[in-house]
C-alpha cells in the first residue's frame, strides 16, 4: 500500500477566516491528511486563547460539506514548526500566500526550514481572488469597532467575535464607571 501523505498547515487562526478554510479545502486535495498546526504564538498577542483557536478551528472543520473533515486533525503547538512537522510524519508544510503582503516573511521561513529539514517541503497555495485581502488581523480590527466581519468569517466565527468584544467592550465600560466614581469622590474631597 502506498504511503499515506500528510501535510501540515501550521498558522495562528486567531481567528480562522473564510482565507484559512479556502485553503484548507485545497490543501486536502493534495494530501491524504491534513494536520492544522495552531501555533500558541504568545509573540503576536492573539485575542483568543490556543483553547478557543482550536475549539473554533475544529467548529469550521466539523461543518465543511465535502467529507474532507474525517481526513483533518486540528491539533495546538508550541515547539518549532519543524519538530512538530517531523513529530506528526509531514511531508509538506502548506503555507497560504496573498498577493505581495506574504511574500517576504513566507520566503524567508521557507528557506530557514528547507535548512532545518530539506526532507519536508513548503507547499505555497495562491490565495483565491475573492480571498485575497482577508487577513485575521483587519477582521479583529474591524470587529472590535463595530464593523459587519460576516463577509470574511464564517457565522460562527462572527458569533465568537461579537461575543469576544462584547465582554471586552463591558469590562471597558465598568473600567470608566469605576474612574468616574473615584474621580467625583476625589472631586468632593477636595
Ligand atoms: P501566521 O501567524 O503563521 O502567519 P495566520 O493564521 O495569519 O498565521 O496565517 C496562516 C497561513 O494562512 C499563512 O500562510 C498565511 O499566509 C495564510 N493566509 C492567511 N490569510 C489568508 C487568505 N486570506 N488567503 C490565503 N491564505 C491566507
Amino acid at each position: 500500500m502506498a504511503k499515506m501523505r500528510v501535510g501540515i498547515y501550521p498558522g495562528t487562526f486567531d481567528p480562522i477566516t473564510n482565507g484559512h478554510t479556502d485553503i484548507i479545502l485545497r490543501a486536502t486535495r493534495l494530501v491524504d491528511k491534513l494536520v492544522i498546526g495552531v501555533a500558541r504564538n504568545a509573540g503576536k498577542g492573539p485575542i483568543f486563547s490556543t483553547e478557543e483557536r482550536v475549539a473554533i478551528v475544529r467548529e469550521e472543520i466539523a461543518a465543511l460539506a465535502n467529507g474532507a473533515h474525517e481526513r483533518i486533525e486540528v491539533r495546538a503547538f508550541d515547539n518549532l514548526l519543524m519538530h512538530f512537522a517531523m513529530s506528526v510524519g509531514a511531508a509538506v508544510i502548506i503555507r497560504g500566500l496573498r498577493a505581495v503582503s506574504d511574500f517576504e516573511y513566507e520566503f524567508q521561513m521557507a528557506g530557514m526550514n528547507a535548512r532545518l529539514n530539506p526532507k519536508i517541503e513548503t507547499v505555497f497555495l495562491m490565495a483565491s481572488d475573492r480571498y485575497q485581502f482577508i487577513s485575521s488581523r483587519f477582521v479583529k480590527e474591524i470587529g472590535q469597532l463595530g464593523g459587519d466581519v460576516s463577509h470574511f468569517v464564517s457565522p460562527r466565527v462572527t458569533e465568537h467575535l461579537l461575543h469576544k468584544f462584547g465582554d471586552a467592550r463591558k469590562v471597558a465600560e465598568a473600567f470608566e464607571r469605576k474612574i468616574a466614581i473615584l474621580d467625583k469622590t476625589a472631586a468632593k474631597k477636595k
